[in-house]
C-alpha cells in the first residue's frame, strides 16, 4: 500500500533512503541478548545478522488543499564525510518519488521538521550556483521554537554533519522558517506536539483523521517491543525513553496509526499492548 487515506487527509511516504542498517548496539546501546531472544520470537527481521534497518523517509500530506511535507530527509549534494551513505547523495529517489505524485518543489505549502537532525532537515536546501537556497520555493518551513533555540546556541559544538549550517539557517536568513510552540495548529485538525527527550524541542504532528507523526520518538519496530530502549543519538535517553512510552500507551488506546520516520514498508502500523510491549495490530 502506498498511500494511507483518513477521512480529509491522504498520506504518501517519499523514500530518500530505502535501508540504511546500523548494528544494533550502535543505535540502542542498551540492547542484550535477552532482547535479542525475544524479538526472534516476534518478529526475527527487525534485527537480522546484528543489524537494525532503518529507512529514512518524508512524509507528504494533502490536506484542506495544501501539500504538506513533514522531514526533508538526507538530501542532495550534502557534505556528510562522516557518514559516506548521506555525503553528496544524488537525492534522485527521492526527487523521482515527489514528480511520481505529479508534484514539483514549488507545489510544496508547509515544510515541517520534527527535529533539526541532518537526516530529517536535508531536502529544506538545495545547491545553487554554489549557495544553499530553499528546495521548495513556495513553502513555509516549520520548527519548534526550543528545537531551533537548542541548536542555534550548541551547533558548533554538537552538530558534527553541519546540517544546521547547510539546511537550516539558509532558510531562516530568507525570512522563511516559522517557529512554533507546543500545540500549534498547522491546519484545522493538524497540531503540532512537543515530543521531547530524542531532541530537546523535537515535535510530532497529530492529525485529528487518526494519526501521528512521531519523527524519531520511535527509531525501529524494535522500540514497540522495548520502549524504554533509546538511540544513541537520543540528546536524553531517559526523557526520550518516557516520551514513547507514554505515546505508545495513547496510540495502542486511541488505535490511531503511528507513523515514525524510519519505519520499514509501509511506514505506518497501528499497535496493541501485549505481555511484552506491544505488537502491529490491523
Ligand atoms: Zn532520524
Amino acid at each position: 500500500m502506498k498511500q494511507l487515506d483518513l477521512a480529509d487527509l491522504s498520506i504518501t511516504g517519499l523514500t530518500d533512503i530505502q535501508t540504511f542498517s546500523l548494528p544494533v548496539e550502535t543505535l540502542f546501546p542498551d540492547f542484550t541478548k535477552i532482547h535479542l531472544e525475544e524479538l526472534q520470537r516476534w518478529d526475527p527481521s527487525i534485527v537480522s545478522h546484528g543489524l537494525v534497518h532503518l529507512t529514512v523517509r518524508s512524509w507528504l500530506l494533502r490536506h484542506s488543499g495544501k501539500i504538506i511535507l513533514i522531514d526533508g530527509c538526507v538530501g542532495a549534494n550534502k557534505e556528510r564525510p562522516n557518514h559516506p551513505d548521506w555525503h553528496r547523495r544524488s537525492g534522485l529517489e527521492w526527487l523521482n518519488a515527489l514528480s511520481a505524485e505529479g508534484l514539483r518543489p514549488e507545489d510544496i505549502d508547509i515544510v515541517m521538521c520534527t527535529h533539526l537532525h541532518a537526516d530529517h532537515v536535508g531536502w529544506n536546501t538545495r545547491l545553487e550556483n554554489g549557495v544553499w537556497v530553499p528546495t521548495f520555493p513556495n513553502a513555509q518551513y516549520l520548527c519548534g521554537r526550543l528545537e531551533y533555540d537548542f541548536w542555534l546556541r550548541n551547533y558548533q559544538a554538537f552538530d558534527k554533519h553541519g546540517a544546521f549550517a547547510d539546511s537550516v539557517l539558509p532558510i531562516v536568513e530568507k525570512g522563511k522558517m516559522q517557529l512554533v510552540d507546543d500545540g500549534w495548529e498547522l491546519s484545522d485538525g493538524l497540531a503540532v506536539e512537543l515530543g521531547s527527550g530524542h531532541t530537546p524541542g523535537h515535535l510530532c504532528l497529530n492529525a485529528k483523521a487518526g494519526a501521528i507523526f512521531c519523527g524519531d520518538v520511535v527509531h525501529s519496530p524494535l522500540q514497540l517491543k522495548f520502549p524504554e530502549l533509546s538511540s544513541a543519538f537520543c540528546s536524553n535517553p531517559k526523557a526520550a525513553s518516557k516520551t514513547r512510552k507514554k505515546l505508545l500507551r495513547r496510540i495502542s488506546e486511541t488505535h490511531d496509526f503511528l507513523i515514525p520516520a524510519h519505519f520499514p514498508d509501509p511506514g505506518w502500523v497501528k499497535i496493541k499492548k501485549v505481555k511484552v510491549g506491544y505488537e502491529t495490530d490491523r
